[in-house]
C-alpha cells in the first residue's frame, strides 16, 4: 500500500481548492447540504449563518422559488444553445440589453460579451485589450498593472493579475506582462499621522514611478475592484479614485472595473464604481448576477472599446473568441429574474436602509479585547484581530473555526474576518449574526477546546 493510502487514512475524490491539500487525508469536509433564507445546513442538520454568502455569491438567499422556477422554465422551453456564429437565443439577447441598459453613463450603447465564471470574464477581458490595441495600432501596449492583495481569478492570466504571492508560487506564475502595484489599504498601511489624502498621494506616486519604469506607452490598462474584499476589505481612502483615474487618464491607460464582487448593490450602489465616483472603460461581473444559482458571467465594455474589437475582426474575417456556455440560456434566465426581483424587491433600497444597523454592530465589537479595528461599506464589512499571546497570522483562522462551531460562516483573511451576508439579511438576522460573532471572539479568548 502507497503511503499516501495509509489504512484509516481518508482518500479524497475531489481536489478541494483553497484548502492544505495532505490535511484533506486527515479531515472530512463539512458537508452542506440545504439552504433556507440566509442560512444554510450541514449533513448532521446544524445550521449556519453565511455570513459571506458564501464567497461573496448568494445575495438573493439560499432558496429563492423564483429563481429556481425560472430555471425549470428555461429548461422545460430550451435548455441549451450556443450563442455563437450568427445563432442566438432571446432570453441572452435581452438580458445583455438590461445590463447594457445598468452600466454606467459613460459606457452609453454598451456591449456585452457573456462568460461562465468571473475568471474567465476577467481572462476574456485581458484578451480583448490585446485584440483591441492591435487592431488600434497600439500593439506596444500590452502590459497591464493589478494591485497587490487583489483577487482577480485562477486561471493563469487571472492569477497572474491576483496580486498574492501565494496565488503564483509553484504554478510558474505570473506570466509576463502583469505588473502589480500597492493595494491602497489605508487601514493598515497608512503612516502614523498619515492623512487619508496623503496616503494615496503616496500610492499614486508610487503607481506613477511604476508606468514611468515600464514605459507608459507599453502599458494598456490598469485592472482594479472598486474595493478590494480580497485584500481584507481595504477601503480606498478619500481621494484615491479622482488621482487614480486622474493620473490613468493622464497616461491614457484603460481602468478595467471588476465588479465580481461589488457589483448589483453589495456597496450600496449598484455597482462600486458609482459608490466611489468613478467611470470605467470596461467592467466585469459575476457572481450576484445570478445570485450564484448558476454560473453565469459578463464583460461589460464601453462602445468605442468594442469598436476596437470591430475593426480587428473586419480585418481577419472572424472573431475568434467563443465558448460554448457563454450565453448559456438558463442562466441567463436565472440572471434575467435575478434583476427583476432586486428591482421589484428594492434591494438596493433595502441594502441602503439595513447598512446603518449592520455597520454599527460591526463597530460594537471593537469593545472586545481581540478586536483592533473595523470598517464597513454597504453590506460587507472586517474586522481586524489581534492579540498579544496569539502568532501573528493565526487568530484569524483561530476565530473563523469557532465562528463555524458556533454557527456563523464568515472569511478570514489573515487576521482580518471579511464579512458580506446576503443582501436580503434582516435586522434581527444581523443581530444574530454577530452574537454568534461574538461567542466566537469569546472562545478564542478564552480558549476554550475546538
Ligand atoms: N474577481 C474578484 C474580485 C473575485 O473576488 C473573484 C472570485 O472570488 C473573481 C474575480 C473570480 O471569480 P470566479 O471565482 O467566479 O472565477
Amino acid at each position: 500500500m502507497s503511503s499516501s493510502k495509509m489504512a484509516n487514512q481518508i482518500d479524497p475524490t475531489v481536489v478541494f481548492g483553497f484548502t492544505n491539500l495532505p490535511d484533506n487525508r486527515q479531515r472530512e469536509p463539512l458537508r452542506i447540504v440545504r439552504g433556507k433564507g440566509v442560512f444554510i445546513f450541514d449533513e448532521h442538520g446544524k445550521d449556519y449563518i453565511e455570513g459571506a454568502s458564501s464567497f461573496y455569491c448568494t445575495s438573493l438567499e439560499f432558496s429563492e422559488e423564483e429563481l429556481i422556477e425560472a430555471a425549470v422554465k428555461q429548461m422545460r422551453e430550451l435548455p441549451f444553445y450556443v450563442t455563437a456564429t450568427h445563432r442566438s437565443v432571446p432570453v441572452v439577447e435581452e438580458l445583455a440589453a438590461r445590463l447594457a441598459a445598468m452600466a454606467p453613463p459613460n459606457m452609453r450603447n454598451a456591449k456585452v460579451a457573456f462568460a461562465a465564471t468571473g475568471s474567465e470574464a476577467n481572462d476574456a477581458l485581458l484578451k480583448f485589450l490585446w485584440y483591441h490595441n492591435n487592431a488600434s495600432g497600439k500593439p506596444k501596449r500590452k502590459k497591464v498593472i493589478a494591485r497587490l492583495g487583489s483577487y482577480h481569478g485562477g486561471t493563469i492570466a487571472t492569477a497572474s493579475l491576483t496580486g498574492w504571492v501565494k496565488y503564483h508560487a509553484g504554478f510558474d506564475l505570473p506570466i509576463a506582462g502583469i505588473l502589480h502595484t500597492e493595494q491602497p489599504d489605508y487601514a493598515h498601511m497608512a503612516e502614523p499621522g498619515e492623512s487619508e489624502p496623503d496616503f494615496a498621494d503616496r500610492m499614486i506616486g508610487l503607481l506613477r514611478q511604476l508606468i514611468e519604469r515600464e514605459d507608459p506607452e507599453t502599458i494598456g490598462a490598469f485592472f482594479a475592484e472598486p474595493v478590494s474584499v480580497s485584500a481584507a476589505l481595504a477601503l480606498p481612502p478619500a481621494t484615491y479614485w479622482d488621482k487614480l483615474t486622474a493620473l490613468l487618464a493622464e497616461y491614457e491607460i484603460r481602468l478595467f472595473d471588476d465588479e465580481v464582487v461589488t457589483g448589483f448593490a453589495r456597496t450600496g450602489n449598484m455597482f462600486g464604481c458609482e459608490t466611489y465616483g468613478f467611470a470605467p472603460d470596461c467592467m466585469t461581473v459575476a457572481k450576484a448576477l445570478t445570485s450564484a444559482y448558476q454560473p453565469l458571467s459578463a464583460v461589460i465594455m464601453s462602445e468605442e472599446f468594442y469598436e476596437g474589437l470591430e475593426r480587428g475582426s473586419a480585418e481577419a474575417g472572424m472573431f475568434s473568441h467563443a465558448g460554448t456556455y457563454h450565453g448559456h440560456p438558463v442562466p441567463a434566465a436565472v440572471a434575467l429574474r435575478t434583476l427583476e426581483l432586486m428591482e421589484e424587491r428594492d434591494i438596493l433600497g433595502h441594502v441602503r436602509a439595513i447598512a446603518p444597523h449592520f455597520e454599527a454592530a460591526l463597530r460594537a465589537l471593537e469593545d472586545h479585547p481581540l478586536v483592533s479595528g473595523s470598517r464597513a461599506v454597504g453590506l460587507a464589512g472586517a474586522v481586524d484581530l489581534a492579540s498579544p499571546s496569539t502568532e501573528s497570522g493565526t487568530l484569524g483562522a483561530d476565530v473563523a473555526a469557532r465562528c463555524d462551531a458556533n454557527g456563523l460562516f464568515i472569511r478570514p483573511s489573515g487576521d482580518t474576518i471579511v464579512m458580506a451576508p446576503p443582501l436580503i439579511i434582516t435586522t434581527s438576522e444581523i443581530d444574530e449574526m454577530f452574537r454568534r460573532f461574538r461567542l466566537a471572539l469569546d472562545d478564542s479568548l478564552e480558549g476554550t477546546p475546538k
